[in-house]
């Protein structure tokens, strides 16, 4: 095994309840001996595979962090055969300052896969998640919203793979989850993802978007809450029958799928989540903020389909992601 410079403060192998930490070492101003010391619960009982659930990558997403705080004080090892390995807030920093990416090296967690040992703090606890973590999982739910800066229809979301196998359990997990949309997930940026670190160990791994602007509702949390434990029922680990709503299936066939701004501005909704939209139609209008009297810039929608997330707040700037639209499976 790879040095790591952290120390879980609980077995991550014995039956039962462990509540504690992941303690790594950080030498600051404030505390020269302290630490970073990130939440972790185990719960074992029994025989069965091992889940990873995981929240708090980003640390301004707040329905995966609140149904799995709820998770971790009140799973019964007697109701369980296995093994659930819960990180309610994986980047610690981050969500403590209700940021995405964290204030002490300002990396984005979700961009720092697989990690090093020796590198900064947000890539230190990449590491031992990548290296210590992962490789005891079967299955991984990462929970993901839109933060701050972005609001989504609340869907659970799987990549397309080059193994087929593979692609089709996270697929079946996926839908196992039974959010209100189920998406077959094209990412932007993927290198240095949690998501592709998992996947590359051959895991079937299962992510969320289930809401944003910087806050939960009670919807949001709710499809939170029921997606853990389906998904635990899905695994075999947690005794009971899922709960199941319809879900609509969602794709994002290519990058025109992405509304990006060209231009800083004040931003006007056209069309809000979960309306139709035509290709060509206009998704935002981006008014000027330093003059009156000049027209508004339309953003087109490159493709048919479902307005998927949007930006908030009201301004925006250059680059911006504005929209998202995707197709509906049909
Ligand atoms: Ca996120």
């Amino acid at each position: 095994m790879t040095y790591s410079p952290i120390t879980p403060t609980i077995p991550l192998d014995a039956q039962g309840v462990h509540h504690g930490f992941l303690r790594l070492p950080h030498s600051r101003d404030e505390s020269a001996w302290g630490a970073v010391m990130v939440p972790i619960t185990v719960i074992a009982g029994g025989q069965g595979p091992t889940a990873l659930l995981t929240a708090g990558n980003h640390g301004d997403e707040y329905e995966g962090p609140i149904a799995l705080q709820e998770l971790a004080a009140t799973l019964d090892p007697a109701a369980i055969n296995g093994r659930v390995i819960i990180l309610p807030m994986m980047n610690l920093p981050a969500f403590s300052a209700g940021r995405r990416c964290s204030p002490i090296d300002g990396c984005n967690m979700n961009r720092s896969f697989p990690g090093r040992p020796d590198g900064t703090v947000t890539q230190k606890i990449a590491h031992f998640i990548a290296t210590r973590l992962v490789p005891m999982a079967d299955i991984v739910l990462d929970y993901h919203s839109g933060g701050r800066t972005l609001d989504f229809l609340p869907f659970a979301a799987a990549h397309i793979l080059a193994d087929k196998t593979q692609e089709a359990a996270c697929m079946a997990a996926m839908e196992a989850f039974n959010a209100p949309w189920s998406m077959r997930m094209l990412e932007i940026d993927s290198v240095g993802m949690f998501d592709t670190e998992v996947e590359s160990q051959g895991k079937v791994f299962v992510t969320t978007e289930l809401g944003g602007g910087g806050t939960a509702t009670a919807a949001s949390v709710a499809v939170a809450r029921k997606g853990a434990r389906n998904l635990l029922i899905h695994a075999g680990i947690l005794k009971g029958t899922p709960q199941k709503a319809p879900s609509e299936m969602l794709d994002m066939p290519d990058e025109r799928c992405f509304a990006f701004c060209e231009t800083p501005g004040l931003l006007e909704p056209m069309v809000d989540l979960g309306e139709e939209v035509e290709r060509g139609q206009p998704l935002a209008r981006i008014w000027p903020t330093d003059r009156s009297g000049s027209p508004a810039q339309e953003i087109p929608a490159r493709l048919s389909g479902i307005l998927t997330a949007r930006h908030v707040p009201g301004l925006v700037g250059m680059g911006d992601c504005v929209a998202v639209v995707a197709q509906r499976v049909t």
